[in-house]
Formats: C-alpha cells, structure tokens, sequence
C-alpha cells in the first residue's frame, strides 16, 4: 500500500469543481462512459495490429447501480492502466488539466456546464472515487487507487481478475438522485444512445406470448438491457441505406413528429472530419422555431443539442445529427464562433444543403413543386439570412402564381418583365396573399394580361423586401394596391365620354357624398365600360408598414385604414344613370351605394354598415 499526494498546488480544487459544474453534474456520466469507450477502442485498435496477445472478448461496458452500498459503477474491458500509468494519467494529467480547465473557465459557467472536464468530474457526485484496473500488458498486475476528494491518494492492489477499469463512485448525499434507476437509464439515453461499443445497464424484462387460446400464456423474458445503438445510420455507407432506413431513424430520434420531407447525408474526411444526417421537417407553414433538434456528437458521444454556433441560423429549421470530433468542445462560445474549422463546417453544411436542393429540383421539378410550401419556407429563410446560400439558391428558388404553375424565380423576372414594367423602368411585381379575399383584383389584374404571384407565406414580406433590396429595379405590389392601379393605368388609353364639366361636377358629387376619406383619394378615370363603376384601392406603402409591424408585434398608435376611390366614368351606371338622376338626395344616396358595393367586395362593410348597405339594396330592388 502506498499512499501519496496529487501534484498540484490548488489544494481547494474539489470544492470548485462542486461549486461550479452543480448545474450540470450529469455531464459526469457521460466524462466517464467517454474514457470507458477510449480505452475500449484503444484495446480493439492495439489487437487489430497483433500488439495485443489474447482474445479481445466482449467489450460490452457495464454501469452497475448498487443502491445499498450507494455506489454507481462504470465498469470497462478496455486496455486498463498499470500502476505507473494511474500515476501519471490520474494524478497528474487529468488533475492538472482539470485544474487549469477550471482557472481558466470557473467564470464562464456556460461553458463548464457543457463541456465537462474528463475523469474529475467524478467528484461532482462521489466523495470518494475507486479505480480498480488491470492493464492489458503481460506483466501487469491489478491496482487499486482510491482518492476522498482532497489531494490525498491511496494506492493498493486491485481485485481485478480480467484486463479493464472499474470506476466505483461512491455517490454523495447530495447527489442520490444518480441512485435511481430511472434517473440512469434516462441519463444513459440522453449520452449513450449511439456509443460505439455496448452499453449494459442490469437487465430488463420483455413479455412474450407462447401458445393459442386457452393455452396462450405470457412468458417474461429477461434479456440484457442495453441502453445503445452502437451502429447509428449516420456512420454506414450512404449507398447501403434505404429511405425506409432513414425514415425509421428519423422516426427513432423525433418519435412524436410527422415524416420528414428528405434528408442529406453529410460525409466528409477533408479537411476535417464530419458525418451526420439532416432532415427536413415539414415546417406546416410555421416558423415557429422547432430549435434544439440538430444532435451534436463527438465520435458518437452526445455532446448538445444547442448548435447556434456550428450550424448556421436557417439551418436551426433542420432536424438531425452532426458528428464531428473537429469541432472543438472544450472553448468557450465566443472562440467557437471564430474558430476556423467551424466556419468551414458551416459554410460546407449550407453548399450540401443548397446542392441537394438543387439536385432535388433537376431530378423531378414536379415533385419538388409539391413540397415547395415546407422547402420554400427554409429556402426564403435561408436567402434572407445567408448571402452565400442567396447566391446558390438562384437554381432552385421557386414562385408561384395564382393559377399554381411554378416558375424559378429568375425565369418569372425575365417572363414578366416586357408586360409589367413601369414608367420608372421597374419591374412590377404583382401579388395576392389571399386568394379569396382579393379574387375580383386578381381578375382584374389577369383580365390586362398580369401574372399574379401568390405570396402567403409566414416569410414573404421579408422576402420580397430581400429581393427588392437584391434585384435590381424590381418592385412588388399587391394586387389591391394603387401601384398597380397605376401600373394599369400606363397601359390606358381610353378617353373620358363624359365632358370635362360633366366630370367635374361627378367628382364634386362623390365628394360630397362619402365625407372624408382618411388619407384617401377620389380620382376619375376613364376605364373600359365593363369595369366597375367604382373600385378601391390601397395605398402600397401604408399597407406595408402595417405589416412589418404586426411581424415585429408592435403598434405605433393606430394607423389609418385609408384607401382610395376610383370612379369609371366610362361605366354606364356612372356615365348615364348616375348623371342623369334628378333629384340631388338620390345622386347622393346612389352614388354612395355604389361605393358601398365597392367596399362590400373588399370585405370592408361591417356591423352596423352592413345592414344599412342591405337595407338600401332593398330599397333599389324594390
Ligand atoms: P481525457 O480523457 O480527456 O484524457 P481524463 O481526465 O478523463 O482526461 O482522463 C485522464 C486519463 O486517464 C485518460 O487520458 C486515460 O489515459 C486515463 N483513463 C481514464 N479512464 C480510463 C479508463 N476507463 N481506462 C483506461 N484509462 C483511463
């Protein structure tokens, strides 16, 4: 027996190590089923290059609970440590790295929260660490170390009969909540669900039927609970894999979620090592972020599934894992963000992502039309927030019409221009957002040989912003909107029947009869006859304002509904009936009606105006 002390001079490195990893002590567990799996692969390794004599046997680790005696046991068939090892692995390198992992960290709590800091994580829950362990070399014998949370250590001779490590935890009072069952197992499937080698947990029963009838009977089988998928579908070859193999991962990492429209296998060894799968969620028209669904592991240990800085923003919309042991874990966020490889990780995730869309739109643009309400979501997203994934997107970028025929975004540029371009050379850009509501300007817009673009996205006004601040000369309108009017009325070149006294007088007339307008405008224009007698119109740039704000949820005091009045004074009701009503009470009531029914096609009429509206229109049929 020996006994000695841990070469380090901060004497109080237990209490910190509690004081600040409290928030996350179960980090302990997944710090020491890692070095569990090291010296796991480490032994595989050594024996595949014949330096290990002997059979490797089963490699399954165990975590062993033992309520009574209050310990949890991490128990390996790794390649074990000789006695000079422990000195130097446990009592120096680990306690020294773990020390200066602390001074450098302790105010970064973060950051020690996730990362942990290896084999001394340990004292976060056991006041008193065992290792008991044999080393795979032919002359080593069994060793004991023991340590009660201060610098002291005690060497022994160990009771180990086959090659590995048992790490014994002697669980404090504080942390019995890692004596419980349920707490483990979760725990164990919360960081060991894709651990390359065996992860036992004791042993769990399944019930299984035998016989038919009256002879059926239930059988409890009990089989090795093991807690792992040591082989994750991320890992294996992309060419030996179905998509039922990817729908069923799928299905095993989010059970509660609708299928996935597709998915990337990412696959790189150069310049830095990653694998993984994304997964496209149906987005159901919702940006509701569905954050801290990317995986991140480290050689198959879980490390979060808090990405921000690996993957970029839009990205966040994906679901899925990343595997890389590049990225570097034990930094804090700040140096994560600069830290080189990580931007190469990023900007290699957005071009894969941007490929396979790409190649998803070559392959069968009918189906990729099909999926454009979920894809389209993430690919506007992406386009407003990445200027590289802008870029990319060019080739897969769709809009659609209101008659749902889908054109890529630049083909549609090009197509509309010649018939849509006004007086300031721009290109107008018609849209509706609601099909029904805005049905008659739709019509309307088609009837002078317009394309509309339907744009009810969640993310189109800010994507058309985006574009409009991209492209050149280009302006979008809504359907309704006075810009529009205007856009049509370039194309006008019918003249007035009325006289210009006879206008005058009309315009006086409305004037006169709807009151103020709020804003609004009362022009005459002299349409084709089979137009309205009178249209509404909303001003573009008051409309937009409106909905930014309500995007950014706020109010800055009501804004007015204003809108403008247009009067046909080429329509028969205008140009004949109207003008030549005698009394002025009737003009007044007939021409307000008009606006009225201008109003009701806007869905404007409400309440106690509608019933008015009704009640007069009684009264004319009449
Ligand atoms: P790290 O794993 O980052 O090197 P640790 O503090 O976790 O740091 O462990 C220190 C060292 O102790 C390891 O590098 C390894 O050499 C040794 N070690 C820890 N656990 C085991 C184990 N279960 N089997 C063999 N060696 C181990």
């Amino acid at each position: 027996m020996e006994t000695g002390h841990i070469s380090v001079q901060a004497e109080n490195i237990f209490p910190i190590i509690k004081k600040f990893l409290y928030s996350d002590q179960e980090i302990f567990l997944r710090e020491l089923i890692s070095n569990a799996i090291d010296a796991t692969s480490k032994i595989k390794t050594l024996t595949s290059r014949g330096e290990v004599e002997g059979e490797l046997g089963d490699l399954t680790i165990d975590i062993i609970l033992d309520k009574e005696a209050k310990t949890l046991t991490i128990s390996d068939r790794g390649l074990g440590m000789t006695e000079a090892e422990i000195k130097k692995y446990l009592n120096q390198v680990a306690f020294s790295s773990a020390e200066t992992f602390l001074k450098k960290y302790k105010d970064d709590t973060n950051i020690i929260g996730h990362f942990g800091l290896g084999f001394y994580s340990a004292f976060m829950v056991a006041d008193r660490v065992e290792v008991d362990t044999l080393s795979y070399k032919k002359t080593a014998k069994a060793v004991k170390w023991e340590c009660t949370g201060n610098p002291e250590y005690k060497l022994s001779k160990g009771e180990r009969k086959e090659r590995g490590t048992d790490i014994i935890l002697h669980i404090t009072e504080d942390s019995i909540e890692f004596l419980e069952k349920n707490r483990i197992q979760s725990l164990l499937e919360k960081y060991a669900r894709f651990l390359p080698f065996p992860i036992r947990f004791g042993k769990s029963t399944r019930t299984e039927y035998e016989g038919e009838g009256e002879d059926r009977k239930a059988i409890e089988i009990e089989e090795d609970n093991i807690v792992n998928n040591t082989d994750p579908l991320w890992k294996k070859k992309p060419s030996s894999l179905k998509d039922e193999d990817y729908l069923n991962f799928y299905r095993e990492l989010y059970p509660m979620s609708q299928d996935p429209l597709f998915w990337i296998h990412l696959n790189i060894d150069f310049p830095f090592n990653l694998t993984g799968i994304m997964y496209f969620p149906k987005l159901n028209n919702s940006l509701e972020m569905q954050k801290n669904k990317i995986q991140l592991y480290s050689n198959q240990v879980y490390v979060t599934d808090d990405v921000k800085e690996i993957v970029p923003e839009f990205l966040l919309l994906l679901h899925g894992v990343i595997d890389s042991p590049d990225i570097p874990l034990n930094v804090s966020r700040s140096y994560l963000q600069s830290d080189s490889n990580v931007r190469k990780i990023t900007s290699y995730i957005t071009k894969k992502v941007a490929d396979k869309l790409k190649q998803l739109y070559k392959k069968d643009s009918g189906k990729f039309e099909e999926k454009w309400d979920d894809v389209g979501t993430f690919v506007k997203y992406g386009m407003i927030s990445d200027e590289k994934f802008y870029e990319k997107a060019k080739d897969f970028c769709l809009v659609k019409n209101t008659d749902n025929e889908f054109s890529l975004l630049d083909e549609y540029l090009e197509k509309v221009k010649a018939n849509q371009t006004d007086k300031h050379e721009r290109t107008v850009l018609i849209y509706a957002n609601h099909d029904k509501e805005q049905h008659s300007y739709i019509n309307s817009a088609k009837s002078f040989g317009y394309d509309v673009l339907m744009m009810n996205n969640i993310i189109d006004n800010h994507f058309m912003q985006q574009l409009e601040h991209k492209k050149d000369k280009i302006t979008f309108v809504r359907v309704d909107s006075d810009t529009v009017d205007k856009l049509v009325q370039k194309d006008e070149i019918k003249e007035s029947v009325l006289s210009e006294k006879e206008q005058e007088k009309l315009k006086k007339l409305f004037e006169d009869s709807l009151g103020e307008l709020k804003g609004g405008t009362i022009e005459l224009r002299a349409l084709s006859p089979e137009d309205s007698p009178v249209t509404i119109t909303r001003p573009e740039f008051m409309r937009r304002m409106k909905e930014m704000q309500m995007m950014q949820g706020v109010q800055l005091g009501e804004m007015p509904d204003s809108h403008n009045v247009i009067v046909n004074t080429n329509n028969e009701l205008i140009a004949k009936k109207l003008l030549a009503m005698k009394s002025q009470d009737k003009k007044s009531l007939f021409s307000k009606y008009l606006y009225d029914l201008a109003r009701l096609n806007q869905n404007m009429l409400k309440g106690e105006e509608l019933s008015t509206f009704i009640k007069t229109s009684l009264e004319f049929v009449k």
